[in-house]
């Protein structure tokens, strides 16, 4: 155990806590996403019933946290936050939703890591606000059912293809969120550069936005590291020179590719002639399991034009031998 770097996760996330947008205005970006949100919260607010429970999905960093915290506030309940691998046991489980007021948001993050017991003990209490409390061991074990009051459950995942169907069935409202174009987040790291109270331009803020790989957590990550070069090596103001000149110091990708990414396109171009090659093929061979590569990094490969998804398997395209600076008629086997 380190201190010095406990500390620093703290500070990271309390920075982190500063810079989410507090209400959907400012949200920017997943506008199909909030519009909707927007009708159901200001539906379940007319009715004074709870909100519906919401499965958020999505790759890590694209504001699931962030949505919760909107939803509960717009909604002017309480938000309990968790996640599926905290939640171990039945009882813990328990212990959170006997808590909670007249609809209340429940967020359990990671919700694909739930036990499956702890995942039966929720069907019940998402159906109809009952849980059954196993009382006593062995021969004179009962069950009593209690009632809890109404609430909302938001469930976060990247992984929404490891969800068990009777689990997906429960939630009403389910939304998947997908990475940001670069002049939206170009928009974030403007407005989070105002929050940290640090003069930004605009091509500087596009740079940082572009090389983000679409994600809003590293976009504000990079933006604290081009402030700290901004700082030292300048004069406090961030223009797109000492934006590039940190952005190349932090080995950062020409297109925010990370090292997975990158790791993917040349497993494919070297060891399998560019594709097509099967997805569990290119998992194996870049030691990841298959549902992230297909969940988390084959999305933004594809959205950028890195990849293509064919019949026949992937494939790499012109764009991803050219960013690798690979010949690809100099590849052997061709
Ligand atoms: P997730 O839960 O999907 O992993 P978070 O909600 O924790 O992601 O978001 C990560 C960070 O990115 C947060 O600090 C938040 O400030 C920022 N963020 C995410 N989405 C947006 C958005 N649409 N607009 C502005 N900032 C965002």
């Amino acid at each position: 155990f380190d201190p010095r770097r406990a500390n620093t996760v703290d500070v990271e996330r309390d920075v982190e806590a500063e810079m989410r947008p507090r209400e959907f205005e400012d949200f920017s970006g997943q506008e199909k996403v909030v519009e909707n949100l927007r009708i159901f919260v200001k539906a379940a607010l007319m009715r004074g019933e709870a909100l519906d429970h919401v499965l958020l999905h999505g790759p890590p960093g694209l504001g699931k946290t962030t949505l919760a915290h909107i939803i509960s506030r717009e909604l002017n309940v309480n938000l309990k936050i968790t996640s599926g691998p905290v939640l171990d046991k039945p009882g813990d489980l328990a212990g959170l939703l006997t808590n909670l007021e007249q609809g209340d948001v429940l967020f359990i993050d990671e919700i694909h890591r739930l036990s499956p017991v702890v995942e039966e003990y929720l069907y019940s209490a998402m159906e109809d606000y009952t849980i059954d409390i196993m009382l006593d061991k062995g021969p004179s074990a009962r069950s009593i059912q209690i009632s809890v009051n109404p609430f909302t459950l938001i469930g976060a995942t990247t992984r929404s293809g490891l969800l068990t169907s009777p689990l997906r069935a429960r939630f009403g409202i389910q939304c998947h969120l997908e990475f940001y174009d670069s002049t939206v987040l170009q928009r974030i790291v403007k407005r989070a550069s105002a929050i940290l109270n640090i003069g930004i331009s605009d091509d500087a803020a596009y740079e940082i936005a572009f090389r983000s790989r679409g994600t809003p957590r590293i976009a504000n990550a990079l933006l604290r590291r081009v402030r700290d070069f901004a700082q030292v090596k300048g004069t406090g103001f961030i223009d797109v020179e000492i934006a590039r000149i940190c952005l190349e110091a932090l080995n950062i990708d020409k297109y925010g590719l990370d090292h997975m990414d990158n790791k993917i396109l040349t497993t494919i171009i070297h060891k399998f002639k560019g594709g097509p090659v099967g997805l569990n093929t290119i998992a194996t061979a870049v030691g990841e399991d298959p549902g992230t590569v297909e969940e988390v990094y084959e999305p933004f490969l594809i959205k950028e034009g890195f990849i293509k998804r064919t019949p026949r398997g992937r494939e790499v395209t012109e764009l991803a031998y050219k960013h690798l600076g690979v010949d690809r008629f100099s590849e052997p086997g061709r």
